[in-house]
């Protein structure tokens, strides 16, 4: 018998109730920075600004623990910069694994998938997949845009591309 990846998606339990996997994305939209999300789909990577002190923050947070002002404002993120840092991913979600066996006749199917982050505009750090990308071209200093991306699932995701 198998215990595949579905098994564990299919039975994630909580306090003795079944949970549908599916549904968590319903926990997030309750949050008080559940645009984000719905931002994210329309294409935009969103940023929220305090009022009070104009500390900037990525991910956006509703409350400023700078000056402790809960006044914030929306702002998009021009998603062009720098790459700090990368890694490689050797499990990734199943949208972004690339199917090879790991050894000739095995059946473990592993592939590193590059995830980075991004430095744009005032020091904030974006991280995104960098899927398109040779893992030998990809380099710390390098000019790269974030921007939004819906997968053939219906997921968004942020992903890094050269400029
Ligand atoms: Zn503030």
């Amino acid at each position: 018998m198998s215990a595949g990846p579905d098994r564990w998606l299919l039975f994630i339990s909580s306090g003795g109730s079944k949970m549908d996997f599916k549904n968590f994305s319903l926990a997030i939209a309750q949050t008080k920075v559940a645009r984000f999300a719905g931002d994210l789909a329309a294409g935009k990577i969103m940023s929220t600004v305090c009022k009070k002190c104009s500390k900037r923050y990525y991910p956006p947070q509703a409350d400023c623990p700078a000056c402790m002002s809960s006044d914030m404002e929306w702002k998009e993120l021009k998603g062009e910069g720098t790459l700090v840092t990368f890694t490689k991913i050797y499990v990734a979600p199943d949208h972004f694994a690339v199917r090879q066996p790991l050894m000739p006749f095995s059946s473990v199917v592993l592939e590193p998938s590059p995830i980075g982050v991004l430095e744009v505009e005032g020091g904030l750090r974006v991280m995104g997949w960098i899927p398109k990308v040779d893992l030998k071209k990809i380099h710390v200093g390098m000019k790269m845009r974030a921007s939004p991306q819906t997968l053939p699932d219906g997921r968004v995701t942020i992903v890094l591309e050269p400029t």
